[in-house]
């Protein structure tokens, strides 16, 4: 079924169960300093156990860069990041700013930081801060790395040196996110995540109303360790096997569970650092109650709005396929068995990024499966199946599908055409209605959809939509599921 070998799955997949199947990556911990000199190796041995696959161990000075590499050298879930902080950025020179380039070649390297400015504390003069910082940029795009942002008392100003110095093309994330939803936004506009600690589960000063505004897709887990331990240990040192703790607070602001919390935001940090070296087929995954199914990453449209080729990924789960990986549906009934099988799940959902209908035969023979095992069954469709199957095919669905939910897009062929750029061109509208009205005889619940952006004419659908006796459900942009 995967990709990975034996021997590859054994360690994460023991640690996934031991913390309950959540796996975490804690963006930034400093476990070089002496608070950790008495205990180090249980301190790794708990993060293990409660779930982290990997942390970025920050260098940010001389010192704590050649500490860090020494003593996690063997240990390869560990990744560095090399920088200068604001802080340190009297200290910088030429020669050091070498050292420092040279260091980030080094194997796991994934980052440039932490760097950036801080007017709170103020360590070193702005002017110099304002150098160093943007001094780091220019190495980070050397290197093509991303950037390991601290920003403190310093919101405008940080933004302006990222943007003036065209930081967007490396991308990164601002640690120990202090800011609020715009600032976080203009991040994202950079391509820029935002972490949040440990502190988020302190009474006061908890991010939680900016966290309710962000998606978690822009959101990556911290420990910061040795500081801002959670509430229950203020005053103590911390360590990354509490960044749970900063995931369950993340997953109630956002009505999601903590698991969800961990793949989105490990999948944000394997993407933002690159970690996926080894490629994974994700066949099935989960999004709330539901299993959704990925039988291919072609399409029959080109959606000008759709990342299918760039970056098909929701909610954490990557969903690129090539043609030769996609799934049998004997492979595709294995993965829902692997997953806890028909009963599992409230509902099943053919998705993904692509076109299930074009695989009808694999979709009818799993969710015959799925209907002989009692499960409910949805179709998440562009309407193209009988343009590309060239003959009726709604009627084959009869007994297998519960909801066929059918992209709608526009009121009239010509704007159809131009936002779906569909493989038939205008008539594909036509056929898109022709399929609705023959699978709304056969199948329990049809519906249309259409996403609001203010271009459509929603009151035109609507008509479209009654003329067909098919339901029609508006949708926002952005929304999830
Ligand atoms: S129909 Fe769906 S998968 Fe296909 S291009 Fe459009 S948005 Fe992407
Ligand atoms: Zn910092
Ligand atoms: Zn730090």
């Amino acid at each position: 079924m995967t990709q990975r070998s034996p021997s590859q799955e054994a360690g994460p997949e023991r640690e996934r169960a031991e913390s309950g199947g959540r796996v975490f990556i804690d963006s930034h911990v400093h476990l070089d300093g002496p608070d950790y000199d008495g205990d180090r190796a249980e301190v790794l041995a708990r993060a293990r156990a409660a779930g982290v696959e990997n942390m970025v161990q920050i260098g940010y000075n001389r010192l704590t860069i050649e500490r860090g590499m020494a003593l996690f050298a063997d240990q390869d879930w560990i990744h560095f990041s090399t920088g200068l902080h604001p802080h340190d950025s009297a200290d910088w020179s030429a020669e050091l700013e070498a050292w420092i380039e040279e260091r980030s070649a080094w194997p796991r390297v994934v980052a440039i930081g932490e760097v950036g400015l801080d007017w709170f504390r103020d360590y070193a003069p702005a002017e110099t801060q304002r150098r160093v910082f943007r001094q780091m940029i220019r190495l980070a795009r050397r290197r093509g790395l991303p950037l390991i942002v601290h920003s403190r008392a310093a919101e405008e100003d940080t933004l302006r040196v990222l943007e003036e110095e065209g930081a967007g093309d490396v991308g990164g994330v601002m640690h120990c996110y202090a800011y609020g939803v715009e600032t976080a936004q203009r991040l994202r506009e950079l391509g820029f995540l935002v972490s949040f600690p440990c502190s988020v589960t302190y009474p006061k000063r908890n991010q939680t109303e900016v966290i309710a505004e962000l998606q978690v897709e822009q959101m990556l887990l911290e420990t910061d360790s040795p500081f801002l331990p959670p509430q229950r240990l203020r005053g103590r040192r911390n360590e990354p096997a509490c960044v749970a703790e900063a995931a369950a607070v993340i997953a109630r602001v956002k009505g999601l569970s903590v698991e969800d919390v961990a793949r989105i935001t490990r999948r944000n940090a394997r993407v933002l650092f690159r970690l996926d070296l080894a490629e994974e087929r994700v066949l099935v995954y989960p999004i709330r109650r539901s299993l959704y199914l990925n039988l291919t990453n072609r399409c029959t449209a080109d959606c000008g709005f759709c990342t299918r080729l760039t970056h098909p990924v929701v909610k954490g789960h990557n969903l690129a396929l090539r043609r030769e990986q996609e799934p049998t549906a004997a492979e595709l009934i294995a993965a829902i068995e692997a997953r806890g099988g028909a009963g599992a799940w409230e509902e099943f959902v053919f998705c993904g990024y692509g076109e299930p209908m074009m695989r009808l035969d694999e979709l009818k023979a799993v969710a015959g499966w799925l209907k002989e095992r009692g499960a409910r069954v949805r179709v998440n469709t562009n309407g193209h199946a009988d343009l590309w199957h060239k003959r009726p095919t709604a009627s084959e669905l009869r007994g297998l599908v519960d909801v066929v939910s059918i992209s709608l897009n526009a009121d009239n062929a010509a704007q159809y055409a131009a936002i779906v750029r569909p493989a038939w061109g205008e008539r594909s509208f036509q056929g898109l209605l022709d399929f609705a009205r023959d699978a709304a005889r056969v199948v329990p619940e049809v519906v249309f959809t259409v996403v609001d952006d203010g271009s459509i004419d929603i009151e035109g659908c609507r008509r479209i939509a009654a003329e067909y006796g098919v339901p029609l459900r508006v949708r926002l942009l952005d929304e999830t599921g």
